[in-house]
């Protein structure tokens, strides 16, 4: 299915990427139609229809579904069955189905040529003290299977530390123990597939994270070409194994030899993309609504160097620095409420 301008996407989500969605299908002349449970979410502000629903509101989905050609989503805990009764879901809903779960997740990366840390699945708090045993007294980070973001639902385990009373602080809820990785950088696939299978990448930027949270992402990065080229390599195999349509995000570890191993997916555009909005030749905004619209992809090559700066809780009371500032552009999320580790914009700093 290929859309004409003046069709509209649905958008199941109505955060900061919804928004930065719906801005860049305007100018492809293409509508959008969100669906949140929050009448003021910051995607509700810049789309033509809105539906204030919960996510998980089978009605309201097969409602907004029968108002548009097609439905995207702009996070990943989207409800799994929810999205497979709809018509025409992009990137179908087995993107969500592997992202919505840690340990299924590092599997099927590692399925795909991805090497990642290593794992161990834990469903109980003596399965916790025994795998963290088997680690051998290096450090480790317990995270929640699901539902987890942003630092959220992880506890970081030192040598010594009683890992069955942090599975147990974590609620209860099945996890996984991941060995810490003693990394030298960070930092991300982002790339696009259409729907005739033709990939394009963004150049890899270098990611920064403080209290499990993006702070910057920057390129150039200090990765050697060759290793970028692997990892899209790498990143385009797992988008072909989930025939996927859209923006596909990997985040990576690059160790002090040189090689990399995969930390997660998300099956959407990502913070760490958001230099393409002035960085590259179009961002990935516009290529994920070109993808999901049927279209081909627009250019994906590098034409400024940009530091993207995150700005979390009170960072935004800096706006106005990159209002009054020459080469910074501002974007900013509409959000009524500033709250500590809140995303609530992002400078781009140019040149
Ligand atoms: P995540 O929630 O898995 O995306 O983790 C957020 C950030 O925490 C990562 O980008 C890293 O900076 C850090 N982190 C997560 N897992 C590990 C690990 N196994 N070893 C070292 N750092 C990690």
């Amino acid at each position: 299915m290929k859309l004409s301008p003046n069709d509209t996407i649905g958008i199941i989500g109505g955060g900061q990427l919804g928004r930065m969605l719906a801005l860049a299908a305007a100018p492809l002349g293409l509508k959008c139609h969100v669906l949140d449970p929050d009448s003021n979410a910051p995607a509700m502000q810049v789309c033509a229809e809105r539906t204030v629903a919960a996510y998980s509101d089978k009605a309201a989905l097969a409602d907004m579904a029968s108002r548009v050609a097609v439905v995207t989503y702009e996070f990943e805990n989207v409800d799994f069955e929810a999205a497979s009764a709809l018509p025409l879901v992009r990137p179908g809903p087995r993107a969500l189905e592997v992202s919505q779960d840690r340990w299924i997740e590092k599997r099927f990366l590692a399925e795909c040529g991805c090497p990642t840390a290593n794992t161990m699945p834990v469903a109980t708090p003596e399965a916790a003290a025994l795998a963290f045993k088997s680690f051998g007294g290096g450090g480790a980070i317990l995270k929640t299977r699901r539902l987890g973001y942003d630092g959220k639902g992880q506890h970081r385990l030192e040598p010594g530390d009683d890992a069955a009373a942090a599975f147990t602080a974590l609620g209860g809820v099945p996890c996984v123990l991941e060995s810490v990785v003693p990394f030298a950088f960070e930092v991300s696939t982002v790339i696009a597939r259409a729907v005739d299978g033709s990939v394009k990448a963004y150049e890899c930027p270098q990611n920064t994270h403080a209290g499990g949270i993006l702070r910057t992402s920057q390129v150039p990065s200090p990765l050697p070409d060759d290793t970028a080229t692997t990892l899209q390599a790498q990143a385009a195999q797992v988008a072909e194994a989930l025939d996927y349509v859209g923006v596909l995000a990997i985040e990576w570890f690059v160790l002090p030899d040189g090689s990399c191993l995969a930390n997660e997916m998300a099956p959407r555009v990502h913070n760490s993309g958001h230099w393409t909005q002035e960085g590259a030749f179009a961002s990935q905004f516009e290529n994920h609504m070109r993808a999901v619209a049927g279209w081909t992809l627009a250019p994906t090559h590098t034409i400024a160097p940009v530091r993207m700066e995150n700005l979390i809780g009170d960072d935004v009371e800096r706006w106005r620095s990159a209002v009054d500032g020459g080469s910074s552009r501002l974007h900013l999320y509409g959000k009524a409420e500033t709250r500590p580790g809140r995303k609530m914009g992002h400078i781009n700093h140019v040149g």
